[in-house]
């Protein structure tokens, strides 16, 4: 690719593509452009099934990284490519707010706003009856947040239309690969499995083993996204375009926490893992998501719990400072890229600096 220009390589050319989740399908359709046979290799039964179907669905703009410029700034510039590419999937009639914790925050509230106009973010300070008098300050935002499930049809098409050759339920391995000529590792928190296979050097991460519940709110609580920043705090989104919720919590969401090259999964979470909404989950950690929650939001005192899901968040080690998330496209050999996701917004760019590279490697 050149000044923004697909260069085509020879067709003959197969390229795998290893994880069905945003990342991945989307870098299968960039490559696909460049005239080359593509298969995407997804051990799940369909797209999205793990991390990128699992998640608070939250398009960042930058709202949530006060800590980490780099990471707000990515967000920022990753944001409009997203929305625009996948428009039909954005969420648009919520209202976003940001509060400031007035206790144990990170950040103080004059900090944040100093944040928000260094960063250009738009804001407006408000007052709404949603949350408690912890909050110091709240500010209405301009976010997005994607319905995961339309993008799931999204990608499919484009992957149909991009004549990607889609093998779900098949698990990648070394032996797998060996007939294709360029292999890009979108496995996120498996990365290391196969990147050992291939006698790559892997990459420590920490690995969280995360819950998100799914509630019904009164129907008072409105079309509302929520964040109490910035720490050990929570948020409240509506799921995709139902009328559902998705809980996150810092603290509670998290069931396990591992650093090393693979995550650790207790028994008891694993059959529930990356398996959609748990109706009646074996452990869940919902009391405590609302017994901590509603200190700052009283409404989620009546939150009907509708089930969990469950799966692995994947993050460079020893971030907690900063909270950042970079996303890395690490050519690991000639042939092999490992596409590391840091925020969803940035896969369109990820996907496209991944066909740049297959396309200089395969011309
Ligand atoms: C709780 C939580 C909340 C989050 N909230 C947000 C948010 O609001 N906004 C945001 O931008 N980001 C958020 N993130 C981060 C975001 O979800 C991830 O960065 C992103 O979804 C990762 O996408 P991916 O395609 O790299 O990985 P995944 O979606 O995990 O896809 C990897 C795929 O690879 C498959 N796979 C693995 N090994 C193999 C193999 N050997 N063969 C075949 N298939 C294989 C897996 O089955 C999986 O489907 C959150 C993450 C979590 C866990």
């Amino acid at each position: 690719m050149e000044n923004g220009v697909v260069k085509t390589v020879n067709a003959q050319y197969k390229v795998a593509v290893v994880g069905g989740g945003i990342f991945g399908a989307t870098a299968a359709i960039e490559i696909a452009k460049l005239g080359v046979k593509v298969t995407i290799f997804e051990r799940e039964c369909d797209l999205m099934h793990a991390a990128s179907g699992i998640n608070q669905y939250r398009l960042h703009r930058g709202y949530h990284y006060p800590r980490s410029f780099e990471t707000m700034l990515a967000s920022k510039k990753a944001e409009p490519e997203f929305a625009k590419r996948f428009s039909p999937a954005m969420v648009k009639d919520v209202t976003h707010y940001y509060s400031i914790s007035s206790e144990n925050s990170k950040v103080s509230a004059d900090e944040y706003i100093k944040f928000c106009d260094a960063a250009d973010l738009y804001y407006k300070q408000v007052s709404i009856p949603i949350v408690s008098s912890k909050v110091a300050i709240t500010l209405e935002a301009q976010e997005h947040l994607f319905d995961p499930n339309v993008l799931r049809q999204l990608l499919t098409q484009e992957l149909h239309d991009a004549n990607v050759t889609l093998q779900l339920q098949t698990n990648a391995t070394k032996s797998l690969l060996k007939n294709f000529d360029f292999v890009v590792i979108a496995t996120y928190a498996s990365s290391n499995e196969l990147v050992k296979q291939l006698d790559l050097p892997m990459q420590a991460y920490q690995f969280e083993v995360c819950e998100k519940p799914i509630v019904r709110m009164p129907k008072s609580f409105g079309k509302v996204s929520l964040v109490i920043m910035d720490g050990p705090f929570m948020c409240i989104d509506p799921y995709g375009h139902s009328d559902l919720y998705v809980l996150g919590n810092v603290v509670h969401a998290i069931h396990s926490v591992n650093d090393g090259f693979d995550p650790q999964i207790s028994p008891e979470v694993a059959p529930m893992l990356n398996h959609g909404i748990i109706k009646n989950p074996t452990t869940t950690k919902f009391p405590d998501f609302i017994e901590s929650g509603k200190q700052f939001i009283p409404p989620l005192s009546e939150a009907e719990f509708i089930g969990s899901m469950f799966t692995v968040r994947t993050v460079l080690p020893k971030r907690d400072l900063t909270d950042e998330r970079p996303t890395e496209v690490v050519q690991l050999s000639p042939n092999v890229v490992r596409l590391f996701s840091g925020k969803i917004g940035t896969s369109v760019h990820a996907a496209k600096n991944t066909a740049e590279i297959v396309s200089r490697q395969l011309a």
